[in-house]
């Protein structure tokens, strides 16, 4: 059985002094909590003020992007070794708002992941169709697409240390989640491609997140489908009492 992950996406929100008001708040709701990995992903400036407060808890810290290389000319940019030196674990690679803002394109998604295993960092990879791509009918073969390019070169025995999440672009920040049905519909697309381009070993204990407009009153029915192996929540991972009721999620 595949433990399941919660995880939360801070994106460009909260200070480090916010960051620890909702640390003290939240870690006392969730700290006999070990059903489900729980693992946050703070801004860059917040990032080593929560891996310091969370240290000696089952909770776990990552960053949301990172460069590939471990140092050079690129303002702005933080590398793998920094991340691993302060004590980062996991790291989001090609979410949405990086691709759509960021230019951050599908060989760049390939290069940080290679580099994040690289570096024993645990990629949680970010996959998602723009709502043009779902009216079209093309959902599958933009999953398989970016897929194939992020998943391009890696060795079947690195496989096994990737997380997947899959996020509905039209989903993100829009209240309007994809159906349960729906997410997994895509998750099991995943999971069958997961097979194709390694094996079924890892297509059976590869985690496949669900993101996209997660609250507590839709978490168990998207908790409850056969291939959704955890959330990775947005806004609702903002408010302590919030996300400790999704974590606390009965499923
Ligand atoms: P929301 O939960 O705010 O829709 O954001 C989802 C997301 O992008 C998580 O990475």
């Amino acid at each position: 059985t595949r433990k399941k992950i919660i995880a939360g996406n801070w994106k460009m929100y909260k200070t480090p002094r916010e960051s620890l008001e909702f640390l003290n708040a939240f870690l006392p709701k969730v700290h006999d909590h070990e059903r489900d990995e729980i693992i946050i992903f703070p801004t860059a400036t917040s990032l080593s003020t929560v891996i310091d407060r969370v240290r000696g808890t089952h909770l776990r810290a990552g960053a949301q992007t990172m460069h590939w290389l471990n140092e050079g000319p690129y303002t702005g940019q933080t590398s793998p070794n920094m991340l691993t030196s302060i004590g980062a674990t996991h790291v989001l690679l090609g979410h949405s708002e990086r691709r759509l803002y960021a230019n951050e394109t599908y060989e760049h998604v390939n290069l940080k992941i290679k580099a994040a295993i690289a570096h024993d960092l645990i990629p949680v990879l970010c996959l998602g169709e723009l709502l043009v791509d779902r009216q079209g009918g093309f959902t599958r073969d933009i999953i398989m697409a970016q897929m194939g390019a992020a998943l391009s070169n890696i060795p079947t025995e690195n496989a096994k240390q990737i997380v997947i999440a899959y996020e509905p672009v039209w989903a993100i920040g829009t209240g309007s989640t994809a159906s349960p049905e729906i997410a997994n519909e895509v998750h099991s697309i995943i999971r069958s491609q997961l097979e194709w381009v390694f094996n079924a070993e890892i297509a059976n204990n590869t985690r496949i997140l669900y993101g996209g407009s997660v609250k507590p009153e839709n978490s168990a029915a998207l908790l409850t489908q056969p291939d959704i192996d955890g959330l990775l929540v947005g806004g609702a991972s903002l408010d302590p009492a919030c996300f400790a009721k999704i974590v606390h999620t009965k499923y």
